[in-house]
């Protein structure tokens, strides 16, 4: 009974009507196509149901049973104790629920109910009696196990949609909808061993009843493994092509810098670059030499001395009659590398010049970039693209501290004359993330710091223990250093959070440090009232910063030695190794105050543990995944990495490893997917695809 195409409404579906398909809606479901793609984050196994009679103390067990009583006991405050017996052929089992608000609980279960229970079972008061203090409990729908072979698939929900009417409306999709046309060339499913698409959609939702129960916990059967496959599959072809068509088809512009060259440039240096700066700085010169555009991410913690290597190599671009342009995240960072530049012209000998929109001169230096008379211009993203053009571009460096999407780079990468170009982020992100979010770039990673860099002594304090940190950044303002103070404001509109900033800078200058200079940004400041307060920081005017939120912090003030991050189990870990890195940039011991309020997560325990033992930005990264799940990892979501559908990439690095070298093979075989067996791939990704990563055209 295929009546119905795949990409027919479901409100036609059995059982649904205009109603469950607004609900369904809410969950981005509006076709079968849709509904057969939605996929259960779980399963419950009821294969192991344990008679009553069986258990014993100490253990966790699940069971089934008729619910043959309930009652309560009414406690102090509204609250209760609320028992449940359930009985199946071998005994009765006690369930417990303490100090409960007891209503919900008589509404949801009523004498004569079938239910699956699970939970710790404890002795109870009699001989060879039973408990199970707050359990789980899933009551059944009349024959559902029979369909199901006992493993139940647990569904993401919506209001006014319970599981049972999920698995129902998902049931009758399955049997409604023709077979899911196949999107991997064949061949390859044959030597991977991995099944046909249909088969796997039917798989995710009825596992098959064999299959072991570790398998279904971990995702591990044939059919998730096939699910994931593909979609990290797709991710890396994405990446495949955008590389191909950035840097391997490409001719870009070819700068012959010579090693000997480069020696000169860096024997000038006050200091010899790490074994990591020589590294990336030679992958560079390769990739200058070559008739490919250089399409190159440089990640490392920030001080580890990226910059160094972009000016080396802007030096050389320059020793070979090229220009050089190097954009920068904020106008006060950009006027920071035109300064240090500057003051470095013996070793860096550039004609630099500065873009941004206090500059005076802007035409003549647009006339000046275009004749060919600049070597080096710098500014930020937003006015370099806008408005400049250049002679002979040979290299573009842009310094992210963020991430940068894959789409603005797409973007990017489309403008000029392919210049070699060379990012900068002081994000380090895991190496699962760098493949999918960076997956078409070349990565080069500088790990270790330079010698002789202290590390920054980090301590968590407690409300109790304020005074002490006041009293730590007093003293260090009084050796002549600077503080920053961290304030997370949760935005809950505009006037508020003004308001609260203002009272807070209100409190820091008169009440805590009446005797110093405190300044504040936050995100409801004008440009130039931010840049005013943070030209002020830099010039030593302002001893004590308070800022608003991280963006703010666009500023690197070797002079600062002291962090204080107010409500720091609020951040993230990425978020919160960041903050940390504006201080510790001197020669000077610097400190990170790390200020909580109970009650603590564990996860937001976990965070601070882990801030405390390593400065390691990697480790940081690393953890930091971990500890969020790549769903909702900070960022991700806005770099434009698509929201992953099945697959995880902690869970799943080395199917990930697998589908990239898949991919990239299958691309290099066949750049534009033009071959028949490759018809299927090419369509999915025109369309479904495209509609979701929103990264590649494929034409
Ligand atoms: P990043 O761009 O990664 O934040 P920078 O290149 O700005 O790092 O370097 C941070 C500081 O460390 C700068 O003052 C720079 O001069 C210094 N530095 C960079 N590399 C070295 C090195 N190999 N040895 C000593 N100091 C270094
Ligand atoms: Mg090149």
């Amino acid at each position: 009974m295929t009546a119905f195409r795949l990409d027919a409404e479901v409100q036609f579906l059995k059982g649904v009507g205009p109603r469950r398909a607004e609900q369904l809606a809410r969950l981005g479901i509006t076709t079968v196509k849709d509904l057969l793609f939605h996929f259960p984050v779980r399963y419950e196994d009821r294969r192991n149901i344990r008679p009553i009679a069986s258990l014993s103390e100490g253990e966790t067990f699940t069971i089934r049973g008729v619910i043959h009583e309930t009652n309560e006991k009414r406690l102090r405050f509204g609250k209760s104790l609320f028992q449940m017996g359930i009985r199946d052929a071998t005994g009765i089992l006690r369930c417990v629920w303490f100090n409960v608000r007891s209503d919900y609980l008589k509404k949801k279960y009523s004498v004569g109910q079938q239910v699956v229970a699970t939970g710790r079972v404890h002795l109870g008061k009699t001989e060879r009696s039973f408990e199970m203090p707050h359990p789980d409990i899933v009551v059944v729908d009349e024959g559902e196990d029979e369909v199901t072979g006992g493993i139940l698939p647990v569904y993401p929900l919506t209001e006014g949609i319970n599981q049972g009417t999920m698995r129902k409306v998902v049931a009758a999709a399955l049997a409604a909808a023709p077979p899911v046309p196949e999107n991997l060339p064949p061949l390859l499913l044959e030597r991977l061993h991995l099944p046909p698409r249909h088969e796997a959609v039917i798989g995710i939702h009825r596992p098959d009843p064999g299959t072991p129960p570790e398998k279904l916990a971990t995702c591990r059967t044939t059919a998730h493994k096939r699910m994931i496959f593909e979609e990290l599959f797709l991710i890396e072809c994405a990446m495949a092509i955008l590389r191909s068509r950035n840097t391997e088809r490409v001719r870009g512009v070819t700068i012959p810098a010579t090693d000997g060259q480069s020696a000169s440039v860096t024997a000038r240096l006050p200091f010899e670059l790490t074994p990591d700066q020589q590294a990336v700085l030679g992958e560079i010169l390769d990739d200058l030499r070559g008739e490919h555009p250089m399409n190159r991410l440089v990640q490392g913690d920030v001080g580890c001395g990226k910059t160094v290597v972009a000016a080396v190599t802007l030096t050389l671009a320059a020793m070979n009659g090229f220009q050089g342009v190097l954009m920068a995240p904020t106008e006060i960072l950009a006027e920071q590398h035109f300064s240090n530049l500057t003051k470095a012209k013996n070793v860096f000998p550039l004609r630099v010049e500065l873009l941004t929109s206090g500059t005076k001169k802007k035409d003549d230096i647009r006339a000046r970039a275009a004749e060919g008379e600049i070597d080096l211009l710098i500014g930020t993203h937003a006015l370099i693209q806008q408005s400049v053009a250049f002679k002979n571009l040979g290299v573009a460096v842009i310094d992210e501290q963020h991430r940068f999407g894959v789409m603005q780079r797409a973007e990017l990468m489309k403008k000029g004359d392919r210049p070699n170009t060379l990012i900068m982020t002081a994000t380090p992100i895991p190496r699962t993330l760098a493949m999918t979010l960076y997956g078409d770039l070349d990565v080069s990673t500088i790990r270790t710091m330079p010698k002789g860099r202290q590390a920054i002594e980090t301590k968590i304090i407690r409300l109790a223990e304020k005074a002490k940190a006041y009293l730590l950044i007093n003293n260090e303002v009084k050796k002549g250093r600077q503080a920053y103070i961290i304030y997370p404001l949760v935005e809950e509109s505009e006037k508020s959070e003004l308001k609260a900033a203002t009272v807070m800078w209100k409190v820091f200058q008169e009440q805590v440090f009446p005797h110093l200079r405190v300044g504040l940004v936050h995100g409801r400041m004008k440009q130039e009232e931010k840049n005013e307060v943070m030209h002020r920081f830099m010039r030593r005017e302002v001893d004590v910063l308070v800022s608003t939120t991280v963006i703010e912090v666009g500023i690197d003030q070797p002079n600062a030695t002291v962090m204080m991050i107010e409500h720091a189990e609020r951040f993230g870990l990425a978020q919160l190794h960041q903050l940390r890195g504006r201080v510790g940039r001197g020669a000077d011991k610097s400190s990170c105050l790390l200020a909580i309020e109970y009650p603590l997560s564990a996860v937001a325990k976990e965070r601070l543990k882990v801030m405390t033992e390593t400065g390691d930005g990697f480790v940081i990264a690393e953890k930091d995944m971990e500890l969020r799940g790549t769903g909702d990892l900070l960022g991700t979501r806005q770099s434009g990495l698509p929201s992953l559908r099945m697959a995880n990439l902690v869970r799943d690095f080395e199917i990930l490893k697998f589908a990239r070298n898949e991919a990239f093979e299958l691309v290099r075989s066949d750049p534009e997917l033009q071959k028949p067996e490759h018809r299927g791939l090419r369509a999915e990704m025109q369309r479904d695809w495209r509609e979701r990563f929103q990264l590649v055209d494929v034409g």
